[in-house]
């Protein structure tokens, strides 16, 4: 994620810490000094927020770890003043893993607040630690307390039914143990949008939602429109997954395209491009893919006017390649997540095609166009 710098690896897996997290941490701490003019509450404030900070760090990789159980990598995972959000390489496909992996991160929260409440139950007894929860009563150790109500609202806000929360997933894979995916999917969006229209209807004072009031109706709104875009995403990425279902690369590939070799001169390629339609290039030596050159790269070369540049010089070149035999729903959370326009196409290993990213969005096939939305790059495989 974009302004995000790397804290630590852990499991393999590196954390990033975006910087409006920072932001959010000095605000606290500033907010916190003016409020009480005192600089020992300042650092406690953050205290709370780097505590706060590991439980959702957690809670990433309890989707993490569990993902890697089923043999699937965790890119990353990105700190961001809304939560945690695990890049995970793809969602398992069977029901069970995918309610597993989204289960395993509130359950990291259930945990921890149990683990709080039941040690201040032994200093203080369980009924005074419960009865302080709800409604706020302050015990001596405030910031245990704080810490564990904020982890039951964490699981209370994760486990809400609606995309793109934990809940969402969990209500749909347990739809699709009994549905087929893209209708389990359809239902709980509609869920989601059900309910984001009922927070909607709270954030504008019409006490829609029993045992909420009006409180918190700016956040409530907020809410609302996170999870009207997050079922309307989820949906339409299920939609076109069922809708690649068993099309081979090879159906949906541009078979009839020039190649260049790493010794070209970037000039030749630059003829090349001014010639024909094509703007990007697979770079290929003796049939093999080394890299790509992209129109972007190809006109930043050129300007540079040197006439002995080679493409290997300018050329990217770790590219991904899909084989023509894999379906285009088993490479397509690949070729989306490598953030390029093309990726090269290959069978035994010799280039034979190239993949544009827009025959992934609208597939070739009967009635395949209509209705097909670009699909937002962040959409599938980010757990909350
Ligand atoms: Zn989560």
């Amino acid at each position: 994620v974009k302004g995000s710098f790397k804290i630590g690896t852990l499991f393999g897996i590196g954390v990033y810490l975006h910087f409006t997290f920072l932001l959010l941490l000095a605000f606290f701490a500033w907010a916190e000094l003016q409020a009480t003019g005192s600089v020992v509450a300042a650092a406690e404030t953050l205290l709370f927020v780097g505590a706060l900070f590991l439980c959702l760090v957690m809670h990433e990789y309890g989707h993490a770890l569990t993902a890697r159980r089923f043999g699937i990598k965790t890119k990353d995972i990105t700190l961001l003043p809304i939560g945690g959000v695990a890049r995970l390489e793809r969602m398992p496909d069977k029901p069970w893993q995918e309610l597993l992996v989204a289960i395993m991160g509130p359950m990291v929260n259930v945990v921890i607040a149990i683990l709080i409440v039941g040690s201040l139950s032994l200093k203080y007894g369980f009924g005074e630690v419960a009865g302080s929860l709800w409604p706020l009563r302050s015990i001596d150790d405030s910031f245990w307390m704080d810490l564990a109500r904020i982890n039951i609202l964490l699981i209370l806000f994760n486990m809400l039914p609606a995309f793109p929360m934990d809940g969402g997933r969990v209500v749909r894979s347990l739809l699709a143990m009994v549905l087929p995916y893209e209708r389990a999917t359809a239902v709980a969006a509609l869920l989601g949008k059900g309910m984001a229209v009922l927070f909607f209807l709270e954030a504008l004072g019409l006490n829609a939602v029993p045992f909420i009031h009006g409180e918190h109706n700016i956040l409530l709104g907020f809410i609302a429109v996170f999870v009207w875009i997050g079922a309307g995403s989820e949906a339409r990425f299920a939609m076109l997954k069922s809708r690649l279902h068993s099309i081979p690369v090879s159906q949906a590939m541009v078979s009839n395209f020039r190649t260049l070799s790493p010794r070209d001169t970037v000039e030749w390629a630059g003829e090349l491009a001014m010639s024909g339609l094509q703007h990007d290039f697979p770079v290929a030596d003796e049939g093999r893919v080394v890299g790509m050159l992209f129109k972007s790269q190809l006109e930043a070369a050129l300007a540079r006017q040197e006439p002995y540049l080679r493409v290997s010089d300018v050329m990217v070149d770790q590219v991904p390649t899909v084989t023509s035999s894999d379906m285009l729903e088993d490479v397509m959370t690949a070729v989306i997540a490598s953030g390029l326009p093309i990726v090269p196409v290959t069978s035994r290993g010799l280039l034979v095609g190239l993949l544009p990213i827009e025959r992934l969005l609208t597939p070739p096939g009967p009635g395949s166009a209509a209705g097909v939305r670009p699909l937002g790059r962040s959409a599938e495989d980010r757990m909350i």
